[in-house]
C-alpha cells in the first residue's frame, strides 16, 4: 500500500471540532485511513501551522464560462442571458470549452475547491479537462428545447442522456453523471415525460435551474397554473436524491415540498445578488431540514469560482434577508460548502473521518488577516480567501503543493486562455476592451 500523510496540521473534523492531528491516506484506493497522532507516510505533506479542511465542494457552476468572466456585467439575468451570454455561446467551440475548463480547474485548485457539479455543452470536453486534472466532478449536458426545432430540441435531450451514459464512472470513477434539464421553462414538458424516467432507469439524478427570478416563478404559473417546485414535484422532474440551483422565490408550500421529498438546494448567493435575482430564503430552508450545497453558478455572473468568498456571501447576505445577526451562521455555512454539497452530489466526501474520500485542502494561517486564530470554523466563512490554501489534495492524490499545481501547467493555461478569449472576441466582431 502506498499511503501519503498530511501532519500536524489543526485538522476541522467531521462535527466542525478542530483538534492537532495527522490525516493517514491510502493513496491507490484514494481514500482516508486514519485521524490521530503520530501517523506518518510513506510521502508526507507537512502542515504544521496551517488548517486541513475537506476539500470544498462547488455544487453548482458552469466552468467553461470563466472564458466569458468580464463580457457582460451590471445586467439582469434575462437581459444578460438573451443580448449577452447566448449570442456568444453560440460561437464557442469545443476546444474553447476545453480551454475555459482548464482555466477553471487551475483556479478551483488553487482555491481548495475538491469537487465541481457542471452543467454546459461540449460535456466531453470539460470531461476531458477533468480527467488531467486530478479533480472530482458531477457533469451534465446542460437540454434547452424552448424555441428549437423538434428534431433539435429531441436531439439534445438525447445528447444529455447519451453523456450521462458514456461518461458515467469515467476518470477512475472520479466523474459521475447527471440528466440536467436547463430549467422548468427552458425545457418542454414533453422531454421531462420521456427523458427523466430514461435517466432515473439509469441510476442518476436530476439536476436543474429552478425559481432564479420572479419572472421565472411567473411565467411557470402562467403557463402552468403553478409554481416551478410544485410542478416539478407534481410532474416528478424533482424526486428524492434530485437538487436544484437557486431556489431564490419559493414559497412556503414549495420549501415543504422540497424538503419532505429530499430534493437539494444550491445556493449560489454570488450570483443572485450581481444579477439582483434575490436572496434565497436559506435560514427557511434551514430549519425545514433541507439539504444545502454552495455554488459559485458560473463566472460570468460572480466573477470568480472562489468558494471562500461565496461562504462569506452566504454568511452575511443570509443574515440580511433573515434580519437576525444569528441566522445562516459560520458553522452552518461550512456545512453547505463541505458535508451540504458532498451529501447533494452523492459523494462520500465533506468530511475527515476514516473511510471517506481524501479529498483535503490545507490552508496556511500565517497571514494578517487571518491572525489572531480563534475559532477557526468562523475564520474560514468571515476572513479567510482561496489564495490562502498552500497545498489540495484529491482522491489522495496530491493537486497543489506548496500552492504549484502539479497536474496541469498554470502559466501556459492563462496564457492560452488569454489567447482564446481574444480569439473569440475577434470571432464575434468585438475589440478587446483594456
Ligand atoms: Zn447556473
Amino acid at each position: 500500500m502506498n499511503t501519503l500523510s498530511v501532519t500536524g496540521g489543526r485538522v476541522l473534523r467531521g462535527d466542525l471540532a478542530l483538534e492537532f492531528s495527522d490525516v493517514l491516506i491510502d493513496v491507490e484506493k484514494g481514500v482516508i485511513l486514519e485521524v490521530g497522532k503520530s501517523l506518518r507516510g510513506d510521502e508526507e505533506i507537512d502542515a504544521r501551522g496551517g488548517l486541513v479542511i475537506p476539500g470544498l465542494v462547488n455544487a453548482h457552476t458552469h466552468i467553461a464560462m470563466t472564458l466569458l468572466r468580464g463580457y457582460s456585467d451590471d445586467k439582469p439575468l434575462d437581459k444578460w442571458l438573451k443580448e449577452d451570454i447566448w449570442p456568444i455561446e453560440s460561437h464557442l467551440t469545443p476546444e474553447d470549452v476545453y480551454i475555459g475548463s482548464q482555466l477553471a480547474l487551475v483556479e478551483l485548485i488553487k482555491s481548495g475547491t475538491t469537487t465541481f457539479c457542471d452543467m454546459y455543452f461540449h460535456m466531453s470536453e470539460v470531461a476531458r479537462a477533468t480527467d488531467t486534472s486530478g479533480m472530482r466532478a458531477v457533469l451534465g449536458q446542460g437540454v434547452v428545447t424552448v424555441g428549437k426545432k423538434k428534431n433539435d430540441a429531441y436531439s439534445d435531450a438525447e445528447k444529455g442522456l447519451e453523456f450521462a451514459e458514456e461518461y458515467n464512472g469515467f476518470a477512475d470513477g472520479r466523474i459521475k453523471t447527471a440528466f440536467m434539464p436547463h430549467s422548468i421553462n427552458t425545457v418542454d414538458l414533453e422531454y421531462f415525460e420521456e427523458h427523466i424516467p430514461r435517466a432515473r432507469a439509469m441510476g442518476i439524478p436530476i439536476h436543474i435551474h429552478a425559481n432564479e427570478t420572479l419572472e421565472d416563478v411567473e411565467k411557470t404559473i402562467k403557463l402552468h397554473g403553478m409554481r416551478p417546485i410544485e410542478l416539478a414535484a407534481e410532474c416528478n422532474i424533482l424526486t428524492s436524491g434530485d437538487f436544484a440551483a437557486h431556489c431564490v422565490h419559493v414559497d412556503s408550500n414549495e420549501i415543504d415540498i422540497l424538503a419532505s421529498n429530499g430534493i437539494g438546494v444550491v445556493h449560489c448567493p454570488a450570483s443572485n445578488m450581481k444579477l439582483a435575482s434575490g436572496i434565497a430564503p436559506i435560514q427557511k430552508l434551514q430549519d425545514a431540514g433541507v439539504t444545502i450545497g454552495l455554488g459559485t453558478d458560473g463566472a460570468a455572473s460572480n466573477n470568480d469560482l472562489d468558494l471562500f468568498g461565496e461562504m462569506r456571501d452566504a454568511a452575511m447576505v443570509g443574515k440580511l434577508s433573515a434580519k437576525s445577526a444569528s441566522a445562516v451562521n459560520a458553522t452552518s455555512v461550512v456545512s453547505m460548502a463541505t458535508v451540504g454539497g458532498a451529501k447533494i452530489l452523492d459523494i462520500p466526501a465533506g468530511r475527515v473521518e476514516p473511510g471517506l474520500v481524501a479529498d483535503l485542502a490545507v490552508l496556511g494561517l500565517e497571514a494578517a488577516h487571518l491572525t489572531p486564530v480563534r475559532k477557526c470554523v468562523d475564520l474560514l466563512v468571515y476572513a479567510a480567501k482561496g489564495s490562502d490554501v498552500v497545498h489540495t489534495i484529491c482522491d489522495g492524490k496530491v493537486l497543489m503543493k506548496d500552492k504549484e499545481i502539479l497536474t496541469l501547467d498554470e502559466s501556459k493555461i492563462i496564457a492560452t486562455a488569454s489567447a482564446c478569449a481574444d480569439d473569440l472576441n475577434g470571432r464575434i466582431g468585438n475589440k478587446r476592451v483594456i
